[in-house]
């Protein structure tokens, strides 16, 4: 076989991907027809293809370089401990300093008394973790009927037979015979979309009293906890209205439910604080963690226990555990992305700095005729397209149709937004510089006005 290499032309490169290569949500027929676009380098919030564009991506990746791209100092703490210690499990009594380490700084980083941390390898295995984690607590503390996990539609909590039953994502559902038992979805609290007539306010809190029903419904004895990200990412940048959050910690804390926080995108500064959790004053009894952990340049996840959760779990041999739980070299690059965040003020930067700066530009957005609202936490943001300010109004095309052309004008014109039905959604590296966001802006403007002119011409 053929070396392949950076130097192959892309077309070659293209149809070995599309040969070979199984891509995650993707239609793989489209990939072979039309091919990807192939990243070769990235350095800051710049990502570099094959025939040397340069890409502003303002997903960071999916969500995760939070420190931006190209941090040596990461990969020199890699090649270090390697050579130190590649590889070595947390099983059966044993560990190691670089996990023992990175333990001790979530403990002190983490809200409240979250202080004991499991690990896993993604996002999606810490959900597992934390199904099998909340279900084995009851069983402890002599209720093993308290099993059902509240979730909400148009969550996502990862992609494995948990994860995808606990996110509330009806086409992944569809796929695959889930959600698997004991798993319910109550609404989600996206007012532009469903709220009606009602005020954000109102509307919040109907949505929060949904969690109250559904524990009145199925008894209160039966239910083990409730899971949701503080601001749902992948569901289109959510923003629940103010009312949301404090109603639904009163449930919890009213009927014993465990609060399940899922800070998998909102966690390590996205929203300005280093837990979304703070910024939304939400007190969790489990908090699920990946992406910002390593800024995602190590797969590395883990749920953070609070005291109770963890003396109880404490009580038994939990029958859990991933080859790669602590894995010595992820957790090497985690501390030292945790050192660089801390060192760089780069949290305070965005709650004080960059982070207002980009708010002011991007909510500015909501001015342009396609564009019914726009939202913006920290460094995640979202816009709704739509023909109709005033009424909120969908498009005739099929949901999603004018978000994939938004996208695709965005793409064309080197910036990485990323579309979710009708919404275009934002979540650029934390260090993005202020003239990297008038970058930004501009890019989005005219990728707007490109997908406004072309449902003019084609008469979407
Ligand atoms: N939870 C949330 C909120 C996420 O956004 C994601 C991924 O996007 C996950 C869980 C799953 O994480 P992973 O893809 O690392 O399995």
């Amino acid at each position: 076989m053929e070396m392949i290499t950076n130097q192959m032309p892309t077309a070659e490169l293209q149809a070995l991907d599309a040969a070979h290569h199984v891509h995650p949500f993707t239609n793989q027929d489209e990939l072979t027809s039309k091919g990807a676009r192939v990243i070769m380098r990235a350095k800051g919030v710049s990502l570099f293809d094959s025939e040397g564009v340069e890409i502003l991506d303002a997903m960071a990746g999916l969500w995760c370089v939070n420190i931006g791209y190209g941090r040596g100092e990461l990969a020199d703490v890699a090649a270090r401990q390697m050579r130190e210690l590649p590889y070595y499990n947390t099983f059966f009594q044993t560990t190691h300093v670089p996990v023992i380490a990175l333990s001790a700084k979530l403990a002190e980083l983490a809200p409240g008394d979250l202080n004991h941390v499991f690990f896993g390898g993604s996002g999606s295995e810490a959900n597992d973790t934390n199904l099998r984690l909340v279900r084995t607590y009851w069983a402890e503390k002599g209720k093993p009927e308290k099993k059902v996990v509240i979730s909400r539609k148009n969550a996502y909590h990862g992609s494995t037979m948990a994860g995808a039953s606990l996110g509330g994502m009806s086409g992944m559902h569809a796929q695959g015979g889930l959600p698997i038992p004991d798993v319910h979805h109550i609404d989600e609290p996206n007012w532009y979309a469903e709220g009606g007539d009602m005020s954000p306010d109102e509307f919040g809190l109907q949505r929060a009293q949904e969690l109250e029903k559904a524990i009145l419904e199925f008894g209160e004895d039966r239910v083990a906890a409730f899971i949701a990200e503080p601001i749902q990412g992948a569901g289109g940048v959510i923003v629940a209205p103010d009312t949301y959050w404090p109603e639904i910690q009163r449930i919890c804390d009213k009927y014993e439910i465990l609060l399940i926080v899922d800070e998998v995108i909102c966690g390590f500064g996205r929203t300005g604080n280093w837990f979304g959790s703070q910024t939304l004053n939400i007190r969790p009894d489990i908090m699920t963690i990946a992406k910002g952990l390593s800024s995602g340049y190590a797969p590395i996840a883990a749920s953070i226990l609070s005291d109770e959760v963890a003396a109880v779990i404490g009580g038994t041999e939990f029958n859990h555990g991933y080859t790669y739980s602590g894995h010595p070299v992820a957790a090497a690059v985690a501390l030292e992305n945790l050192r660089i965040l801390e060192e760089e003020k780069i949290v305070e930067t965005v709650r004080e700095d960059t982070g207002p700066y980009l708010q002011k530009k991007w909510k500015a957005l909501a001015d342009h005729p396609l564009v019914g609202e726009a939202k913006i936490v920290g460094m995640m943001g979202s816009i709704a397209l739509t023909p109709n300010k005033e009424t909120r109004a969908a498009f005739k095309a099929d949901v999603g149709t004018i978000g994939f052309k938004c996208r695709e004008h965005c793409f064309a014109n080197n910036l990485i937004m990323r579309h979710v039905g009708d919404r275009m959604v934002i979540s650029p590296p934390l260090v993005i510089t202020k003239d990297e966001i008038d970058t930004l802006i501009e890019r989005a403007t005219k990728a707007l006005d490109l997908t406004l002119q072309q449902i003019k011409d084609e008469g979407l």
